[in-house]
């Protein structure tokens, strides 16, 4: 796994869960409005932190922390998520994964072995306007079946938009909340214009 960044203590990004976060290196869109351009150019990764270094951490807390989120950066496209995941369950805790959706087989996987405890699904965009607020040419099919995979799952789910002006609009949010059932919501996080990948969008 490629490490760029490890919280130790967090009471806010899993539910119900005293957590740490692990951020993965490399991500497979370059959102306008991403605000960890660390963790997604590769000019600017720093050094991997050994995974040696977050499981001597993970056996120190096994009765302080409930749970951990692996976020990124863009963690399915790390090829050994699934024995890292593997891993930290051994230990005992919940694990929660944050993805773009882009690798659906990825999402199944995991959900086949049983190794996630909640996921968030980032929905960037509506589809019509993907390529623009991913910054690639992205394969919505992808996306889709990825959202069809965590809709029908029984494992809770985040739905999350953020809602990145003046690229989206107000009908882009109505489109978006229109992909999900009447009883999923759509979370809208708020966009900082702090520190993003590219910062002449939003001037
Ligand atoms: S916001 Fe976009 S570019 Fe940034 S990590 Fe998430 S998917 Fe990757």
């Amino acid at each position: 796994m490629k490490i760029g960044g490890f919280q130790p203590f967090s009471l806010s990004d899993f539910p119900d869960c005293v957590s740490a976060i692990v951020f993965t290196q490399g991500c497979n869109f370059r959102c306008p409005f991403c605000h960890n351009p660390s963790l997604v150019l590769p000019e600017l990764f720093l050094p991997p932190i050994p995974e040696e270094t977050i499981f001597t951490f993970l056996n120190e807390r096994k009765n302080k922390l409930d749970g951990i989120v692996i976020t990124g950066g863009e963690p399915t496209i790390q090829s050994d998520l699934i024995e890292f995941v593997k891993k930290i369950k051994e230990l005992g805790y919940k694990v929660k994964l944050d993805t773009n959706g882009s690798n659906p087989e990825v999402v199944e996987k995991l959900i086949k072995h049983n190794l996630i405890n909640y996921f968030a699904l980032d929905i960037k965009a509506p589809w019509h306007k993907y390529a623009h607020l991913t910054g690639v040419e992205t394969d919505i099919e992808a996306i889709k079946k990825t959202l069809m995979i965590l809709l029908h799952s029984s494992i809770p789910c985040d739905f999350r938009l953020t809602y990145a002006k003046p690229l989206l609009n107000d009908e882009d949010i109505q489109e978006v909340q229109s992909y999900l059932p009447p009883n999923r919501s759509l979370t809208i996080q708020k966009f900082i214009q702090k520190n993003v990948l590219n910062p002449t969008l939003f001037i």
